[in-house]
């Protein structure tokens, strides 16, 4: 029941119509016990949107396009892989100070992790994006030898250069060679279903790929890697983990992300209808 007490959290992005959030982030703080709301916040002027949080004593926040990187100055304190990210996704207030935190590099190596052991793994991470950053320092910090693939060239050496890892153009990609191969560019996505970053290269069989594009849940990448007897995992997967780690940054609470998952694609399927 929704009385004086109800902790309230949300998401602030614009636009932000499409979240699946409130939808998974409700069902699951419910399955919690939690007397909990999350709401969608689409924000115009970010700084108002924060005071509004501070004076108001909203719990929590995710926060999405485009304020993950302009958020971070407004805060109190900032975790420090977050700061590297340069990208904030996660906002928990504690007695009226804002932290800082990024569960999209978190998430996408606890889908990893699900099906693999990193430790000793190459990967070749697709993107030099907000994403791709995360995902490649998440996957650093567990020691995994990265490469960097992105359009522009410019980008995608700067987050090499930062990296220490090498970089290849993505047109001039060839083979992929390591354990693994991360999609974290936005090619394939809705309304270019039938686009994949790597049209002509073939994958090795038995490497694992994962594609963070989850509209559609199965990309053009996905199908062609699979058919090449690739283990492959969708973006769902990296979405319900960087979800569930948002509660338990929010709750002290870990909830449970195959209810998660099931949750999302039921929205999913909601949404496409
Ligand atoms: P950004 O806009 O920050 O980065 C986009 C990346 O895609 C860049 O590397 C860009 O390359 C590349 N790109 C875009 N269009 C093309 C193209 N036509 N050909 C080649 N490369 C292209 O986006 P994000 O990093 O925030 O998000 C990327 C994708 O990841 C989105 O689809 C988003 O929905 C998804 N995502 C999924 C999550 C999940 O939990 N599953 C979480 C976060 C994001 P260039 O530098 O050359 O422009």
């Amino acid at each position: 029941m929704i009385d004086a007490t109800t902790e309230l959290y949300g998401v602030i992005g614009n636009p932000v119509r499409h979240s699946l959030s409130p939808i998974f982030h409700n069902r699951a703080l419910r399955r919690m016990g939690r007397n909990a709301l999350y709401l969608a916040f689409e924000v115009v002027d970010l700084e108002k949107a924060l005071s509004g949080v501070r004076g108001l004593g909203i719990r929590g926040l995710s926060v999405t396009i485009p304020f993950k990187a302009e958020v971070i100055r407004l805060l109190d304190e900032v975790e420090e892989v977050s700061k590297k990210m340069k990208a904030v996704n996660t906002i928990v207030n504690r007695g009226g100070k804002l932290i800082g935190y990024n569960t999209d590099g978190w998430g996408a190596v606890a889908a990893l992790e699900k099906v693999l052991s990193l430790e000793g793994k190459k990967a070749m991470i697709l993107g030099a994006g907000g994403a791709a950053r995360a995902i490649a320092y998440a996957l650093k910090e567990r020691g995994v030898e990265i490469i960097i693939g992105n359009r522009s060239i410019d980008r995608g050496r700067g987050l090499a250069e930062e990296l220490n890892c090498g970089f290849k153009p993505l047109s001039s990609i060839e083979e992929v060679d390591g354990d693994l191969l991360v999609n974290a560019t936005s090619v394939g996505m809705e309304p270019h279903g039938t686009e994949t970053p790597l049209p002509r290269v073939p994958f090795k069989r038995g490497m694992t790929v994962m594609d963070i594009v989850y509209r559609p849940l199965q990309t053009r990448l996905l199908h062609d890697a699979r058919r090449s007897g690739c283990r492959v995992i969708d973006g769902l997967q990296m979405l319900a983990y960087q979800g569930a780690k948002q509660l338990e940054l929010w709750t002290g609470k870990r909830p449970e992300v195959a209810q998660i998952r099931r949750d999302l694609l039921w929205a999913l399927r909601r949404l496409s209808r």
